[in-house]
């Protein structure tokens, strides 16, 4: 089994292609500190989502290492790596039941207490206690009882929850206004801390945030630094 971590992330000249002879990346090496929050840009189809595939290890390299906390994800079980490092959808997933349930999704036996503190931290407190069921509200899976904002900030106390060190996060392009937007980045702000994360980043908020933009293109990394460097 993978140990707790603190979070540390290392591509050692990894090789993958989805097809044999057909290499997205060769030779990609990066390092990642704990606590990180690493922006991924890049054009479509330029590899972001499938750098973030290794880490849980969605797919197997077919050269090189992927490592956490210097440990091979090839080395300890599935199960356990992916308590370490969690992936938030883009499409946040929300099942028919109450606000609570949902939530408590992220660790079942979640007393209520801890779970309206995770939504305080998050900032989705504040929309749910304003619901006229507050958090025994049902919602449905297909309903539209949520805004995309608030699936979202569900979604974020969620994974607060579950508490994994190393978060891979696809943010979602839909629309939102700009106060959700804010509220959503204050959020996305306290569930980063103290947790490494990749972020493949649509909002300049989210970009700007983050501790170093990689700019994936071209099968490597074409540049990478901080908001202010690039
Ligand atoms: P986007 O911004 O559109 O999400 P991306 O940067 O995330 O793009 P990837 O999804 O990593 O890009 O795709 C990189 C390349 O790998 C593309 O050429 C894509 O067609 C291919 N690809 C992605 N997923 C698979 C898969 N499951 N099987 C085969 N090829 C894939
Ligand atoms: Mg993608």
């Amino acid at each position: 089994d993978m140990p707790p971590v603190r979070g540390e992330v290392l591509f050692e000249n990894v090789t993958f292609g989805y097809k044999e002879g057909q290499n997205i990346f060769e030779g990609l090496s990066f390092k990642v500190n704990p606590g990180e929050t690493i922006a991924l840009v890049g054009p479509t189809g330029a590899g972001k989502s499938t750098i973030t595939n290794l880490i849980p290890r969605f797919y197997d390299v077919q050269e090189g290492k992927v490592m956490v906390d210097g440990i091979d994800v090839r080395d300890v079980t599935l199960s356990s790596l992916r308590t370490e490092v969690g992936v938030m959808l883009q499409d946040t997933f929300i099942f028919s039941g109450t606000i609570m349930d949902n939530i408590r999704y992220g660790k079942l036996d979640a007393t209520e207490e801890e779970i309206i503190e995770a939504a305080k931290v998050v900032r989705a407190h504040d929309f749910i206690k304003d619901l006229k069921g507050g958090y025994q509200t049902y919602v449905q899976e297909r309903g539209s009882t949520l805004s995309a904002g608030q699936r979202q900030l569900i979604s974020f106390a969620r994974t607060l929850l579950s508490d994994p060190k190393v978060l891979i996060l696809d943010e979602a392009t839909s629309s939102i206004d700009t106060q959700t937007e804010v509220l959503l980045q204050e959020g996305l702000d306290r569930l980063l801390e103290g947790r490494t994360a990749f972020v493949v980043a649509h909002r300049l908020s989210t970009i700007r945030n983050s501790d170093r933009i990689f700019f994936i293109g071209d099968r490597k990394i074409l540049e990478s630094g901080s908001h202010q460097e690039l």
